[in-house]
């Protein structure tokens, strides 16, 4: 755990008892403060009660000696709408605050630390797993966290040498202020989040304060390939004295690092773009959108002094996120990819484009338009398997060019897409979960789908290896 001294002493409100309040209360009374400690569900407090929190409600009590609010960073801060949490705390001038911004005080004194920081709209918790890994390869003390894995201040205390890779949100970049990033990764913006942030300039504005409290040998690695990042990106290269790294997996960007044609380049160098890697090497980061990943981390690792060939070979040892195209199983040519964490259309589109003879298992909650976007993928699906909720609305939107059924749950799924490309006779037929749906009709999550998927991949491939040994 890493405790905040800052409000030794004083009392601090924290709001929202989930992974990273419970960890912020502990933190803060490991450094000497008075913590009140109130979320209003009853789950999460009794929750907080068996983590050996005190609870006390911040309903009800005077706020006067409140030097800080603390907010978890689901709960909105201004829309559609301030909670009523951050008026009490507003009314006494107590700053309101993340977990981060407490991270970033209890770092701020401390020698030699090096924190870089991802955001984005897609490929956070890629690239901090990647950046991760490819440091803990080269032997680096390393600690990851933030939106991804462990709540930043559970991480081991900092110690000179220490580098913390941390995936944030653009809810968590809202209530951080203080945080400098020596290297700071912005992947790419396209809507989503919109309703948290009022509108496409709001959401721009918090993913940017990623660059907030950087020094002039610090770092910014941007994503050029969408119209907001590339326009962010020209504008901190105007800024004097930034160092800006821009990052393509679409098209060639001088001093920058970009992937074309699946080969990985580097032009930071002065001396001319150079080919580093065929990212063919990296089997756990298919596709384009995982190029740009790459892409991003080389940048990263590189500013931190990993020479190219361990750069390189920690891209190529990567062993991939759970739920994001995750290889669970092989039956001779036959591919099983449990990509569960399509949650939307724009998700699928990643994997439906890596793969060209699919059996694609979809469906669940569909999202607004459901899987119109994906039309231009139609003529690699071989046959639609579709559960859930809204099996009939996505069958429908398919229509006639692809061959579908309303398969109903996700084991049918499994056992007859299975059947079908095994007996299609395609040389390399792939089985793809990726729902472009949200889970919540049939799961609990995402990741229990996922689960669930993987367990039904393993034990299909196990009575099939049984009975072909019988
Ligand atoms: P996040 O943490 O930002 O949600 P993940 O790394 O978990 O991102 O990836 C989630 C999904 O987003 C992946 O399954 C993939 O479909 C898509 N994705 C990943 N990286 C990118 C990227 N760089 N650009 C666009 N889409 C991406």
């Amino acid at each position: 755990m890493i405790p905040v001294h800052a409000y030794k002493g004083r009392r601090v409100a924290v709001f929202g008892l989930g992974r990273t309040g419970i960890a912020a209360a502990r933190a803060l009374a490991a450094g000497g403060a008075q913590v009140s400690a109130w979320d209003d569900n009853e789950a999460a407090r009794e929750a907080a009660i068996k983590a050996g929190l005190e609870l006390d409600d911040l309903n009800r009590r005077d706020w006067g000696d409140m030097a800080a609010l603390v907010l978890s960073p689901g709960i909105p801060l201004t829309h559609p709408a301030p909670h009523r949490m951050v008026g009490l705390a507003q009314a006494v001038g107590a700053p309101v605050i993340g977990d981060m911004e407490l991270f970033a005080q209890a770092i701020a004194d401390v020698p030699g630390v090096t924190v870089i920081g991802i955001t984005g709209t897609n490929g956070k918790s890629t690239t901090t797993a990647l950046i991760g890994h490819i440091l803990k390869a080269a032997g680096k003390d390393v600690h990851v966290g933030g939106n991804i894995g462990e709540a930043v201040l559970t991480l081991a205390p900092p110690r000179p040498g220490a580098v913390y890779v941390l995936e944030l949100s653009s809810y968590q970049l809202d209530l951080t202020h203080s945080l400098r990033c020596q290297i700071a990764l912005f992947l790419n913006l396209t809507p989503d989040h919109i309703d948290r942030h009022g509108d496409m300039e709001g959401y721009l504005a918090a993913k940017t304060r990623i660059f907030a409290n950087q020094a002039p040998d610090d770092l910014a690695i941007v994503g050029v390939d969408d119209t907001p990042s590339a326009g962010l990106c020209t504008r901190l290269k105007a800024e004097h004295g930034r160092k800006v790294i821009p990052v393509s997996s679409q098209r060639l960007v001088g001093y920058g690092v970009y992937a074309l044609a699946g080969k990985l380049y580097d032009d930071t160098g002065g001396g001319g773009a150079r080919m580093v890697m065929d990212l063919a090497r990296a089997p756990a980061l298919p596709g384009q959108h995982n190029a740009q990943n790459a892409a991003a981390a080389y940048a990263a690792v590189r500013q931190l002094g990993i020479s190219v060939t361990d750069a390189v070979a920690g891209i190529a040892s990567f062993p991939g996120l759970p739920h994001r195209q995750e290889r669970v199983g092989e039956a001779g040519s036959l591919l099983f990819i449990n990509d569960s964490k399509a949650t939307n259309a724009e998700a699928a589109a990643q994997a439906l484009g890596c793969y060209h003879d699919i059996f694609w298992i979809a469906g669940g909650q569909a999202k607004k338009g459901g899987i119109e976007s994906l039309a231009p993928f139609f003529r690699r699906i071989r046959k639609a398997y579709l559960i859930g909720q809204d099996a009939g609305l996505l069958q429908k939107q398919l229509g006639r060019s692809v061959d579908s059924e309303i398969s109903g749950t996700l084991e049918t799924a499994l056992q007859h897409a299975a059947a079908d490309a095994a007996d299609s006779g395609l040389r390399r037929p792939v089985v793809l979960l990726s729902p472009a749906c949200a889970s919540f009709d049939q799961f609990k999550s995402y990741e229990h789908r996922g689960d669930v998927f993987r367990q039904a991949v393993k034990d299909l491939l196990k009575r099939a290896m049984e009975g072909s040994a019988a």
